[in-house]
């Protein structure tokens, strides 16, 4: 079967490699020359865990092409996998799916199936499939939504190993030739309309956010009347009915999927007027958080004028290099503006921060020069040499040793007598 994916972003090249991994032969096309030049060349575009050594391995199989006329002609399966970002009334930006879609259907020679993993409103579907069939009478065009649910930082696994693959079909043909596709992975199947599956996928994302909002707020509360939040995950995520999975309490969720995604179907609801209150909640929950360090930094000073701030962590996560959503995008200005010098550091994350602040704040190449003479220490990512990090090291390099960190990396235990004040989410504060 020949196959193209579309876009070679975080899901794009993932699910490429790993259809070359099951034995499909894959081109990958993206309007981006650079980012294709780079993949020829073998070079990365993204930082993602074991992709790499599986772009290598599967050589022989992966191509990478920047002419659309190409990567389409003999298609039989497209994926589609570009970004929906945010518009500014908070629904998905649909523009380049439609545009690639409309490239597919130009220079498709036949029959052809196109599959929509990117994340789409519910009816986008099939407002494709009526729009282009209707156009087309020579070529048939089977439209399938097949959402993805891979994290950043582990997609590889969660590609090979997926809980499930969802396929919104409105065919037997269509789910046919989407479980040929699959059929190496063996995984379990969810089939449904189209409708359904667009659903499926806001649905799990929106509930995945409302959950990380629902410890956050379970921790500011533990934070006025001491009790420790971990233990309260702990003891809740034995439960089966509730799982321990997305109950880490913190500085709230970034990326690239779960502010979007909500704000998308918290939009696509009220159009239809039926607003959904929980996820409106999630959403504003979510937006305090990410400044919650600020808040408690003005325990300590009134203002940040003339302090050195050290940054712990700028990605929005672990394991990537994407900033999409970051906190460190919203307290780094707050800081700036209020007059702070600022110095950071971040595994991985750092060059591509340059491009946003290339000369505001200062790059250290590791955590000490970032601590040395600071007045205060923000930890925004959990990276694990910030986690497996000497915490004598605080008070050794900082000038006043205030430590406040947004993802619980330390145990209380662990930073206790070690002279420096520790403030955390949700847990006593030490020192
Ligand atoms: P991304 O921004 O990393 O990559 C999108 C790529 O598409 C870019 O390289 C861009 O140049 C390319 N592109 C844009 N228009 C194009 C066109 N007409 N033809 C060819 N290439 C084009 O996006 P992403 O993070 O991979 O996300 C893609 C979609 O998958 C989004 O809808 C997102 O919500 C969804 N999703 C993302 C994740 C994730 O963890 N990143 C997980 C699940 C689902």
């Amino acid at each position: 079967m020949k196959i193209t994916i579309t876009g070679t972003g975080y899901v794009g090249i993932v699910t490429g490699v790993c259809l070359a991994e099951i034995g499909h032969t894959v081109t990958c096309y993206d309007i981006d020359k650079t980012r294709i030049k780079k993949l020829q060349d073998r070079i990365m575009p993204i930082f993602e865990p074991g992709l790499e050594e599986m772009v290598i391995n599967n050589s022989e199989r992966l191509s990478f092409i920047s002419d659309y006329k190409e990567a389409y002609r003999d298609s039989e399966v497209v994926f589609i996998c570009v970004g929906t970002p945010e518009k500014k009334d908070g629904s998905a930006n649909l523009k380049y799916v439609y545009d690639a879609v409309q490239q597919v259907v130009e220079c498709v020679k036949s029959d052809c199936t196109i599959v929509i993993k990117s994340t789409v409103p519910v009816g986008t579907g099939d407002n494709l499939d009526r729009v282009i069939n209707q156009k087309n009478d020579t070529k048939r065009f089977e439209i399938v939504n097949n959402p993805e649910f891979l994290s950043q930082g582990t997609a590889i696994n969660d590609t090979m190993n997926a809980s499930r693959i969802v396929l919104g079909v409105n065919s037997a043909k269509a789910e046919r030739i989407l479980r040929n596709v699959y059929d190496g992975f063996r995984q379990k199947y969810v089939v449904t309309d189209r409708r359904s599956a667009e659903m499926i996928k806001y649905a799990s994302n929106d509930f995945l956010a409302l959950k990380i909002s629902y410890i956050n707020e379970i921790a500011n509360l533990c934070d006025f009347i001491g009790a420790n939040v971990e233990d309260v995950a702990l003891g809740m995520g034995y439960d089966p009915r509730i799982g321990n999975r997305f109950l880490k309490a913190g500085i709230g969720y970034g990326g690239s999927c779960f502010p979007k995604d909500t704000k998308a179907l918290h939009w696509l609801a009220n159009f239809n007027d039926c607003e959904l209150k929980t996820i409106k909640a999630a959403i504003d929950v979510n937006e305090n958080q990410k400044i919650k360090l600020i808040k408690k930094a003005r325990k300590y000073y009134d203002s940040f004028r003339g302090l050195t701030v050290a940054i712990l962590g700028l990605t929005f996560k672990p394991g990537t290099d994407d900033l999409r959503e970051a906190p460190s995008l919203q307290n780094i200005p707050i800081l700036l503006e209020d007059g702070a010098r600022v110095k950071v550091f971040d595994p991985i994350g750092m060059d591509n921060f340059k491009k946003i602040y290339p000369s505001e704040i200062e790059y250290c190449n590791c955590i000490e020069e970032t601590l040395e003479d600071a007045d205060i220490c923000f930890i925004l990512t959990e990276w694990p040499e910030i986690v497996t990090m000497d915490v004598s090291k605080f008070p050794f390099y900082m000038r006043n040793p205030i430590v406040l960190d947004g993802r619980n990396c330390f145990s209380l235990e662990a930073v206790e007598g070690k002279n420096f004040i520790y403030e955390s989410i949700g847990r006593r504060v030490v020192g």
